[in-house]
């Protein structure tokens, strides 16, 4: 019997030294037994220090990778991560909308932890008017998730408003990432398309390897769906395997470490 495994795709940046961005996706696919495709938007030269460089690529390459996977491939689910800047944000929203690729995931990236810019200021404004709308699930962190609700979070109340402001901007569902916060707990809070919302505490685990978190939970969800998940158990299932890679982080590099997908 022909193998029938769900294919699924990331639109994001590269990471040199492997713990982050695409590598990030592509590992937490392999091990939630989905297939990868890959869409490069950006290489970036960096490591667990921090990012050294950021070379974007064009409009053109970016429409051409699409326009190949979307001709060929059968996508049933994707997430976008670091999209750099304005005219790639246009770029990827307008060739999605061309192609079905199925559930869509966006990982609004905008700063790493090391404090490098993965997003322009000026293409926040275009991840709200073109990406939000589209999007099944986005995923912000704290910091994200203020920079899109243009609006400050202090308490667990104000978690619940920006979550729903970030909803009223046009994404049927929110994930608000708590990984940022400075809490014992980690508490991450879901405001689904019916209304219903549901906190995910965990515990913080004290570690320096925790590099591409975001990248991974997000491309977790995507294989999840693609396996046939509802959006609420692929999330739940998603946060699982993230706590477990990180519990079980690896020693790679002398800064801010990647996890372990093979936890
Ligand atoms: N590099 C790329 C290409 C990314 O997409 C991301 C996160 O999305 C990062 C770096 C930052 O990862 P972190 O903030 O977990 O260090």
């Amino acid at each position: 019997m022909a193998n029938e495994t769900p294919q699924v795709m990331t639109i994001a940046g590269t990471d040199s030294s492997g713990g982050a961005g695409m590598s990030a996706d592509l590992k937490t696919f392999f091990a939630q037994h989905v297939y990868g495709a890959n869409v490069v938007v950006s290489v970036t030269a960096q490591n667990t220090f921090g990012v050294q460089q950021v070379q974007m690529l064009t409009p053109n390459m970016v429409t051409q990778q699409l326009t190949s996977v979307g001709s060929d491939l059968k996508i049933s689910a994707f997430k976008t991560g670091m999209l750099g800047d304005a005219i790639t944000v246009h770029t990827v929203a307008a060739a999605i909308e061309k192609h079905d690729f199925g559930d869509y995931i966006l990982d609004p990236v905008m700063i790493a932890k090391g404090g490098a810019r993965l997003l322009t200021e000026q293409a926040i404004d275009a991840v709200i008017s073109d990406l939000l709308p589209l999007a099944t699930l986005v995923t912000p962190n704290l910091p994200e998730a203020e920079v899109l609700a243009h609006s400050q979070i202090k308490t667990h109340e104000d978690v619940a408003d920006v979550a729903k402001r970030i909803q009223e901007l046009g994404a049927k569902n929110v994930l608000l990432k708590g990984g940022h916060g400075n809490e014992k707990n980690v508490y991450d809070y879901v405001l689904l398309e019916n209304g219903e919302h549901f906190w995910m505490k965990s515990q913080r685990v004290d570690t320096v390897r925790t590099h591409g978190t975001g990248d991974t939970i997000s491309a977790a969800i995507t294989a999840q769906l693609a396996l046939g998940k509802t959006l609420k158990n692929a999330i739940i299932t998603a946060k699982a395997y993230v706590d477990a890679t990180i519990r079980d982080g690896i020693y790679v590099g002398h800064g801010h470490g990647p996890l372990n997908h093979s936890a």
